[in-house]
């Protein structure tokens, strides 16, 4: 199904989308760079192509953070602009190798560190569905991309929800893998242990299809797994069954719906449980009792691995060297000059919770609260119970500019970290509308359990009548 879905995609439609959207003041500037004519050539070249694979001739478009070969790979960040990759992602190179024609590469937050895609160093990317409003972060350009109707397919990372997010405020799918399940293999690294690549498509089944191109284990990433990869796509076909999800036990996490949810958010997961409910699901209210401690967790963690790996750009190796009479003064001035706010921020925090005598207080205690958040997971995953379904975000997308105090935009990541943090597979898709702003439904399942994640996802996509067709 997805396969032809997908393929009825051509090249130069997205290019005449990718016009119409980008025109005018609220031109949406979901793209840091674009190759308009070496995508309609290899479009030219794909309709010659005897053997053509699963995704042969679709577009597809690429966060800036994995690397390709001919287009930058700037990460949102003065600092790597202008930066061209000696080599290519390995989820890039699948998608590649299956036949997809990359656009360009997207906006997002500088070195995925935000919520919103406001921390981009080239401007914020707007919300196709309001313009005023932010896409979510930290990929919102892959986000808008697709939901603006350029392109079926678009890659983006996860450290702590930056495609669940964005997908959600942007009213499609986004998949965030198990821990391993895709390889990290330029990837540029914001926190190795939380980095994952993920996909945004318009419905599930486009979204397991990308996933299961781009997953498998990769000898140039030591942590990809070996593990076989299912075929997703035929666990997300659209059930035919009254009862497609008779026998299965979905989780209802009580700590994920607590005064901090909008209220009508609320209501619509409340309707989508109704409906796994229908579809012949048991729902059972669960406890995840660490989830309160996931955001401090996360903010100790996530600062501290990026604190070390960001030292790359000292001007040397990559990207921006600013000029200067000593070594010392040339390292910072192209870092505090290469880098903005909340990247240094980030590092600051950081290398404090890394520091000597903070080292035990912050980080090490950090560390043993995520080894009892995901055997939170661990232990309700083994007490029978399949998924577990919340929602994505706890509001609907914000207005550019609404959210400036960094504590605040951070509490937007709360349903969402707790996956990174336990390595488990988890996924976003509409599930309904407040004010004309789309909500996201939240699917999880235990490590390496994707295929029962898409079967529940394309049940109620189909149940709530929200499926929208590539
Ligand atoms: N918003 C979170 C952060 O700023 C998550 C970002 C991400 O997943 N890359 O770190």
């Amino acid at each position: 199904m997805s396969r032809e879905s997908l393929q009825a995609h051509r090249v130069a439609d997205a290019w005449a989308q990718y016009d119409a959207v980008h025109a005018g003041p609220d031109g949406l500037n979901a793209f840091l760079s674009i190759d308009r004519e070496g995508s309609l050539a290899a479009d030219a070249a794909a309709l010659d192509d005897i053997a053509p694979g699963p995704l042969s001739g679709v577009p597809v478009a690429i966060k800036d953070n994995l690397a390709t070969l001919t287009l930058p790979t700037t990460c949102g960040s003065r600092v790597l602009e202008g930066y061209i990759s000696p080599y290519e992602a390995t989820a890039v190179r699948r998608l590649r190798d299956a036949g997809a024609i990359v656009l360009g590469k997207t906006n997002m937050d500088e070195f995925a560190m935000g919520s919103s895609t406001e921390n981009s160093a080239f401007g914020p990317t707007r919300n196709p569905l309001d313009p005023t409003r932010v896409p979510g972060g930290s990929s919102g350009g892959s986000a808008v991309a697709v939901a603006a109707g350029v392109v079926p397919l678009a890659l983006g990372s996860e450290t702590g929800g930056s495609v669940r997010q964005p997908a959600a405020f942007c009213g499609i799918v986004g998949v965030k893998p198990t821990y391993g399940r895709v390889s990290r293999f330029g990837l540029v690294a914001y926190a190795s242990s939380l980095d994952h690549v993920g996909v945004f498509a318009r419905n599930v089944s486009d979204a397991a299809l990308g996933l299961e191109l781009i997953a498998g284990h990769d000898p140039y990433d030591a942590t990809s797994a070996a593990q076989p990869v299912p075929a997703f796509h035929r666990a997300a076909a659209r059930p035919t069954a009254a009862q497609p999800l008779a026998g299965l036990v979905v989780g209802r996490p009580v700590e994920y719906f607590t005064e901090a949810l909008d209220p009508r958010i609320r209501a619509h997961c409340d309707q989508s449980l109704e409906r796994l409910r229908a579809l012949g699901a048991e729902v059972r209210d669960v406890s995840l009792p660490h989830t309160a401690l996931a955001i401090p967790v996360y903010y100790v963690l996530a600062p501290a691995e990026a604190s070390s790996n960001l030292s790359r750009y000292d001007g040397v190796r990559y990207g921006t060297r600013a000029a200067a009479a000593t070594l010392s003064e040339m390292y910072e001035r192209t870092r505090s000059g290469g880098f903005g706010a909340e990247v240094t921020r980030r590092i600051l925090l950081g290398t404090y919770v890394l520091s000597a005598g903070y080292y035990d207080a912050y980080y090490r205690r950090a560390q043993a609260v995520r080894t009892l958040i995901t055997r939170d997971f661990d232990r309700v995953f083994a007490s029978g119970v399949h998924v577990l379904f919340t929602p994505t975000a706890p509001t609907p997308a914000f207005r550019i500019g609404e959210v400036s105090n960094p504590y605040d935009m951070y509490l937007s990541d709360i349903y969402t970290v707790t996956a990174n943090l336990a390595g488990i597979p988890a996924m976003s898709q509409p599930i309904g509308m407040v004010d004309g702003m789309p909500v996201g439904g939240q699917c999880m399942a235990a490590r390496f359990d994707e295929a029962t994640m898409f079967r529940v996802a394309a049940a109620l996509e189909q149940a709530l009548g929200l499926e929208v067709r590539s």
